[in-house]
């Protein structure tokens, strides 16, 4: 058990990589808080996914981009555990479409979920851990796209870069008080937020040429890395992004 008794908040893990993540944790022994959005039947699915886990856990409501509700959740999850070690900023969005047709609306929404949510989380969750002391770790689920453009989604690109610049800054001021930060840049993985390409048999061929692997990759390939960023074997990784892509952003040139 590699996490054995820490406490831990996913962000959006009532779904894909962020659920694959809290089951991993909880399977290496964390206490995790599972945060839902309040929309459908998010609030049900994520008390599914806590009475499933083989710790405890605490399925947590809560909208990323509000800070309210960021320190709510982090202050149910400390209530009830006592502590928090380990906080996974995974909740993220999408909006396709051209550059030149992008809303305010648009470039909002997605750089309050994907940046303004991920600097919250980190925010709310260091404070708890500086205060509680000592050491703790702090995991974004950014993207290939932190680094590698992609047209049309220059929010997102844009949301995920600043997530890189974000995670490196608190590599550094937070290096005094033993929080590690790292990035996991996931290449295409088969969650929710790629079912159109998934459904399309033309875009998912293309996709899949774009990836070495030939493959798509799986959450739980995602939730691997980020047991091993979250455990004591990462003490000394810090400011570091994990790309796991099956390749894709290595870029062969095809002309
Ligand atoms: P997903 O299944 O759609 O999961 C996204 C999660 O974020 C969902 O639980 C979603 O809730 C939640 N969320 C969105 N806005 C939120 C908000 N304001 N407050 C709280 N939760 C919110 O997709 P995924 O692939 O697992 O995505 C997880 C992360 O991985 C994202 O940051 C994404 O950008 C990143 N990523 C994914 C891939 C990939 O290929 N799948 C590649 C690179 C990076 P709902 O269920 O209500 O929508």
């Amino acid at each position: 058990m590699r996490l054995k008794d820490k406490v831990a908040i996913v962000t959006g893990a009532n779904s894909g990589i962020g659920k694959a993540i809290a089951e991993r944790f909880a399977a290496e022994g964390a206490h995790v808080g599972v945060n839902y959005r309040v929309r459908g039947n998010n609030a049900e699915v994520a008390q599914a996914i806590v009475k499933s886990l083989p710790t405890e856990g605490i399925a947590v409501a809560g909208d990323v981009s509000k800070r309210e509700d960021v320190e709510r959740m982090v202050a149910e999850v400390v209530a009830k555990f006592g502590r928090l070690d380990i906080a996974v900023s995974n909740a993220g969005m999408e909006i396709k479409k051209p550059f030149l047709e992008v809303t305010d609306d648009d470039w909002n929404k997605v750089l309050s979920v994907n940046l303004y949510g991920a600097f919250l989380i980190s925010q709310v969750a260091a404070r708890q851990i500086v205060k509680q002391g000592p050491g703790g770790k702090l995991i974004f689920i950014s993207s290939v796209h932190e680094d590698i453009p992609f047209p049309e989604y220059a929010s997102y690109c844009a949301s995920k870069g600043g997530v890189r610049m974000l995670m490196r800054n608190l590599a550094m001021e937070l290096a005094p008080y033993k929080i590690n930060c790292n990035n996991i840049a996931p290449g295409a993985i088969a969650t929710p937020i790629n079912q159109a390409v998934l459904d399309d048999p033309e875009a998912k061929k293309n996709a899949l040429g774009e990836i070495p692997w030939g493959r798509f990759g799986r959450p739980e390939e995602v939730a691997s890395v980020a047991v091993f960023l979250a455990s004591d074997e990462a003490d000394y990784v810090t400011g570091s992004t994990y790309y796991i892509d099956g390749g894709l952003t290595q870029q062969v040139t095809k002309y």
